[in-house]
């Protein structure tokens, strides 16, 4: 793996050290029982699934009328419709990423007024963002032997060469049943 491939990973190592870091500060610093941990973490995880489908439906696939607006999506997402096997432009960067997270925390400070609550929720945030970032991974550079995550594959790929219109999420279909963009018709033909 060459040295641009590995900084395309700077989020991971990012994100897992600040997680785990605050999440050790958190778990010192007050006793909450494991029950309310684990809550905040799975709401945590539930939050990024819908992050991940409002920014894809509403952000990526944003239908901009000037210039500045179709480079600025382009560059967003678009490029990766229009090259989905390149590993450039796959991963999120953390100038995209870390103003999402700073207002992920500050709205959650502002709702919890505990810095632990909002540690938790953003470790779960960040879970829920990693599984994101695999599956996508892994449906245009892999062919997963669980059938869970062929389902995905499958539901991701006709997203890009079905209709962009439709199937934003990527780590599960829900959101898109919820908000009206799943359509259950899969054809039978192979998207690779
Ligand atoms: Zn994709
Ligand atoms: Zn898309």
């Amino acid at each position: 793996m060459n040295r641009k491939i590995w900084k395309q990973f700077t989020p991971f190592y990012f994100y897992t050290l600040l997680a785990s870091g605050l999440g050790v500060a958190a778990m010192i610093s007050e006793t909450r029982s494991l029950t309310s941990i684990l809550f905040l973490c799975l709401t945590g995880v539930l939050t990024w699934g819908l992050i991940e489908y409002w920014l894809h439906r509403l952000v990526f696939h944003f239908d901009a009328q000037g210039e500045k607006g179709r480079k600025f999506v382009y560059a967003m997402h678009l490029s990766h419709h229009a090259n989905p096997k390149t590993m450039d432009d796959l991963f999120a960067r953390l100038r995209l990423s870390l103003p999402l997270a700073l207002c992920y925390c500050s709205l959650a400070w502002a709702l919890m007024r505990s810095w632990q609550a909002t540690v938790y929720l953003f470790i779960g945030l960040t879970a829920g963002y990693f599984s994101y970032e695999f599956l996508h991974y892994q449906a245009h550079h892999r062919a997963p032997s669980l059938r869970l995550f062929r389902y995905l594959k499958k539901y991701h790929l006709l997203h890009h060469h079905q209709t962009s219109a439709l199937r934003f999420g990527v780590t599960s279909p829900v959101f898109d049943y919820l908000f009206g963009t799943f359509n259950q018709s899969h054809p039978n033909r192979t998207v690779r």
